[in-house]
C-alpha cells in the first residue's frame, strides 16, 4: 500500500529518486548559475565518465558518439583504473580535456599514449575525483566501493549523477543521498531494474505505489542444482546468458547477490522498504522492471537488454534521445516468462534482504564481504557456493556501527573486509 512510501516522501517520489526530492533549492540555484558559467561555447554540456574503460564505461563513451560526441558536449575527463591504452584512446577519440587513471604506476603508459594530443594526463585518486567535480553530468561506472570517492565528490559539486556504481549506494546510502541533496543535482539511476523503475514513476502518484517489481534474468545457474554450482567454474560464471557486463557484476549475476544489492539499491533510491520491492525471475530480460500501482496497474519498462538504452535515458533527461540499440520485435520474441526466485539456491539474495531489513552497517558488511569473496572466486581460492557463505560469516561476524561520515564508512568497509578475508583464507 501507499504506506510503504515514508510520508515525506509521498508527494513528489513519482518525479523521481528520493535525492532529486531532496534537493536544496537555493543550492541548487547556485551550482546551476556556477555550471552555465562554467558551459563552453555554444551551450555545450560538460560530460566526465569514471570509469570509462568498462562495459558501462565503453557503452557511455558509444552513447556520447552517437549523439554527436564533442560537437554536442566538453568532454572534461575520463578516468579509469589502469587500462591507459584504451582510455587514452577514448580521450583522444572525445577531444577530452583530461584523462586520468587511479592508480600511478600506469601514468607514464598514460602520458606517453597521449603526448601531442592535447589531452591532459593525469593519475591518482584524488585527480580523479577532481574530475568527478568538474563536470555538469558525471557518469559513475567505477566497480565497486572504490567509486565513492569520486561519487561523493561529483554529488557534491551540484552535478547531474548518473548512477551505475551502484555499490557506492549501498555501501553509503545516506551520505550520497544527502551530498545529493546539498549539491542540488539530480540522481539519475542507470542500472537498468532502477532506469526503468525511474520511467515507470508517475508524475504526482508516489501517493498510489504499492511495489517495485525488479526484474532477475536468474543469471547463468539459473536452472542449476546446488551440487552443481558448487563445483562452477569462473569461466561458467561468467557467462552471462543475455548480457555482457565486467566480471564483478557477471559473477554478483550469477549468484544473484546482484539483485540483492539492487534491490537495496531501490530502497534507497525510491524510498520504499525492502517488503514493497518484489524479485521475479524473468529470463528473457526484456522486462527491465516495473512499478504496481493501488488500481492494479503495472507499468513496466520493455528494451533489448542493451546498457545503452538506460545510459542514453540518464543523458538525454528530461528528454528522450536516440540510443544506437536493436529495437524490440515482440512476434519475435513470441512470449515472455517469470517465475519466483529460488532463495535457498541464490541464499545470496535472502542474505541482502536481511541485511537492508536490518539496516545499520549491515548492507555496507553485505557489498564489503560480496566484493572480497567474488575476488577469491575469481583467482580461484574459493567456490562458487563460498561467497554468499562468506557474506553470511561476515554479517554474522562483524561488530560495526552504522557509518555516520565517509571516513566512518572507510573504517567500516575495511573491517569488514578483515572478518570476510579471515573466512576466505579458512576456505582455501
Ligand atoms: P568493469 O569492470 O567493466 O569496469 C569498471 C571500470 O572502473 C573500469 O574502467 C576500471 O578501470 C574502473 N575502475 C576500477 N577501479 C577504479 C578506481 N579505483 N578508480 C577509477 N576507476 C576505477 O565494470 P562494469 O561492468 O562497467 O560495471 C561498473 C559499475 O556499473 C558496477 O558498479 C556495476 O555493478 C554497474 N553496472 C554495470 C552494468 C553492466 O552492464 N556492465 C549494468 C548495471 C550496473
Ligand atoms: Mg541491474
Amino acid at each position: 500500500m501507499s504506506q510503504s512510501i515514508p510520508a515525506s516522501a509521498r508527494d513528489d517520489a513519482a518525479r523521481g529518486p528520493a535525492p532529486l526530492r531532496r534537493k536544496a533549492a537555493e543550492k541548487r540555484a547556485l551550482n546551476r548559475a556556477a555550471a552555465g558559467a562554467e558551459r563552453a561555447p555554444g551551450g555545450r554540456r560538460r560530460l566526465a565518465i569514471l570509469g570509462a574503460t568498462g562495459s558501462i564505461g565503453v557503452n557511455t563513451v558509444d552513447v556520447i558518439t552517437a549523439l554527436g560526441g564533442q560537437e554536442r558536449f566538453v568532454i572534461a575527463g575520463l578516468t579509469a583504473q589502469r587500462n591507459a591504452a584504451r582510455l587514452a584512446a577514448q580521450a583522444i577519440a572525445l577531444g577530452a580535456e583530461r584523462a586520468v587513471v587511479a592508480d600511478e604506476a600506469a601514468y607514464p603508459e598514460l602520458k606517453a599514449a597521449l603526448a601531442g594530443s592535447g589531452v591532459e594526463a593525469a593519475a591518482g585518486e584524488a585527480a580523479a575525483a577532481e574530475v568527478a567535480g568538474d563536470a555538469q553530468w558525471v557518469m559513475a561506472a567505477v566497480v565497486g566501493a572504490a567509486g565513492l570517492p569520486s561519487v561523493l565528490r561529483a554529488a557534491e559539486s551540484g552535478a547531474d549523477l548518473a548512477l551505475a556504481n551502484k555499490e557506492a549506494l549501498v555501501c553509503a546510502g545516506d551520505l550520497l543521498l544527502d551530498a545529493m541533496a546539498a549539491g542540488g543535482g539530480s540522481l539519475l539511476p542507470v542500472d537498468s531494474e532502477h532506469n526503468a523503475i525511474f520511467q515507470c514513476l508517475e508524475r504526482d502518484q508516489s501517493h498510489a505505489v504499492e511495489r517495485l517489481i525488479l526484474t532477475a534474468s536468474g543469471g547463468p545457474f539459473r536452472e542449476w542444482s546446488l551440487e552443481r554450482m558448487r563445483a562452477a567454474t569462473p569461466d561458467q560464471a561468467l557467462k552471462h546468458p543475455n548480457w555482457s557486463m565486467g566480471a564483478k557484476i557477471s559473477i554478483d549475476s550469477a549468484s544473484m547477490a546482484n539483485k540483492g544489492l539492487e534491490v537495496i539499491e531501490a530502497a534507497r533510491l525510491f524510498g520504499m522498504s525492502g517488503e514493497a520491492i518484489e524479485v521475479v525471475v524473468h529470463p528473457q530480460s526484456v522486462v527491465h522492471s516495473a512499478v504496481g500501482y493501488a488500481d492494479g496497474s503495472v507499468l513496466a519498462q520493455l528494451g533489448a537488454p542493451d546498457m545503452r538504452t538506460p545510459i542514453a535515458y540518464a543523458l538525454g533527461w528530461p528528454e528522450r534521445v536516440p540510443a544506437p540499440v536493436e529495437r524490440l520485435d515482440l512476434p519475435t520474441l513470441a512470449r515472455l516468462d517469470f517465475h519466483a526466485p529460488d532463495l535457498e539456491r541464490f541464499p545470496a539474495l535472502r542474505l541482502a534482504k536481511e541485511a537492508l531489513a536490518a539496516g545499520g552497517a549491515a548492507p555496507l558488511i553485505f557489498n564489503a564481504a560480496n566484493e572480497v569473496a567474488v575476488e577469491a572466486y575469481l583467482a580461484r581460492k574459493i567456490g562458487f557456493l563460498d561467497i554468499a557463505a562468506t557474506i553470511e560469516a561476515a554479517l554474522e561476524a562483524a561488530e560495526i556501527p552504522p557509518p555516520a561520515a565517509l571516513s566512518d564508512v572507510f573504517i567500516a568497509d575495511q573491517a569488514a573486509r578483515r572478518v570476510a578475508l579471515e573466512r576466505v583464507d579458512a576456505l582455501s
